[in-house]
């Protein structure tokens, strides 16, 4: 590989994380979400580096399902949107996924389905997020339904925050409230159902919300160790980043007070400037919108973009490092830089910059000792 630059992915990391996500919820059972590639580092990598301990993965849609199954991966996969048309049921009892329901089509799919093996379902209300999930009338009424029907086997009833990373608790506690009272209402249709399973918290509830934690937890962005909330939070601090995007300087210069850089001339030198071009641009996944200023660390030593992101190169400043030269390590983000610091700076969240990251950005996998 001549370009320099790729995404250094530590699944040790990735293990701590999901055994924090553990320890936070207790005795809840945790459902590894990684869809959209497990947030672009690599679906089927992180699935084997968390086969021996997770209760089951998430995914967004029967491809990245076979995708698991086709590389040997047979822990329980959710479909976290459920079938996108009825033909997909099949598929689900074939290769035996669990299925979201978040609506009537889906519900009528499901009880006039003949699967040879029961379905698992998970019976998604909408109790305030208002984008995917049954009122919580029509949710009781479903899941009368779908307790009596002979090839529904595992039963699920979950609900998503909306608002789990503020510091205000007030949104999620009303969310709360809502599901309690429908789950707390569902009667014991059949022998076998002891009690109603239920799975509410994402990441940020699973740091933050002991009392969302019920049956299932779901964590997401937290796996890659980035903090999804908005305030500070102990548990949060335990998270370590697993992907560091990583490049190098492919140029060093130097430019007189009053020199414009790049594209639009947006940066203007104050004074006479050393100027680094690292070999990253938007075409890689680095957001174009980056103002100057954004952090970029070189030789593991923190400074700033200046100038606008080219598609295949972007500058930096290196006022503070004049020994800097071509080939020094540049990390976009990773340890040295929060992918949660660029996506603040550009406008953006991590999981954006995650999942952004383009084909051309060779994924390498760090086989860190163990903690
Ligand atoms: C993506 C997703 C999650 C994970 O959310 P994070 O904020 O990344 O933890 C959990 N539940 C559902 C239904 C999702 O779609």
């Amino acid at each position: 590989m001549s370009r320099p630059l790729q995404a250094c992915v530590d699944l040790a990391a990735i293990q701590h994380n999901y055994r924090l996500a553990r320890a936070c919820a207790g005795g809840a059972r945790a459902l590894a979400v990684i869809k959209a590639n497990a947030y672009g580092h690599g679906a089927v990598a992180v699935a084997r580096a968390l086969v021996a301990e997770a209760a089951a993965f998430g995914v967004a849609c029967v491809e990245e399902a076979l995708e698991l199954r086709e590389s040997g991966i047979h822990t329980p996969i959710l479909l976290l949107e459920g079938p996108f048309e009825t033909a997909e049921l099949e598929l689900v009892d074939q290769v035996g996924l669990m299925t979201v329901v978040h609506d009537a089509r889906q519900l009528d799919w499901v009880l006039g389905a003949r699967p040879q093996q029961p379905l698992s379902v998970w019976l998604k209300i909408d109790t305030g997020m208002h984008r995917l999930g049954l009122t919580p009338e029509d949710g009781r009424a479903a899941y009368a339904r779908l307790a009596a029907c002979p090839h529904v086997g595992e039963l699920v009833l979950m609900t998503h925050f909306a608002r789990a990373d503020e510091a205000d608790p007030g949104p999620t506690d009303r969310q709360l409230a809502d599901f309690a009272t429908l789950a707390g209402s569902i009667p014991t249709v059949r022998p076998a159902t002891r009690e109603v399973a239920r799975s509410l918290a994402n990441s940020a509830a699973i740091l933050t919300r002991p009392d969302t934690h019920a049956e299932w937890v779901r964590p997401g962005i937290m796996l890659y160790g980035l903090d999804p909330l908005d305030h500070p939070h102990p548990h949060a601090a335990l998270l370590r980043p697993a992907l560091c995007f990583v490049s190098e300087l492919t140029a060093v210069r130097e430019l007189a007070a009053g020199e414009a850089i790049g594209y639009g001339g947006r940066f203007v030198c104050e004074r006479p400037t050393r100027v680094g071009v690292v070999a990253t641009g938007y075409a890689d996944g680095y957001p174009r919108h980056a103002p100057d200023g954004t952090p970029v660390a070189v030789n593991g030593q923190l400074t700033r973009l200046i100038g606008r992101v080219s598609m295949d190169m972007l500058m930096v400043d290196l006022s503070e490092q004049p020994q800097a030269q071509p080939g020094d390590p540049v990390e976009l983000w990773g340890t040295q830089v929060s992918a949660n610091a660029v996506a603040a700076a550009s406008g953006t969240i991590s999981y954006e910059l995650l999942t952004g990251l383009s084909r051309r950005v060779p994924l390498r996998y760090v086989e860190a000792a163990s903690d």
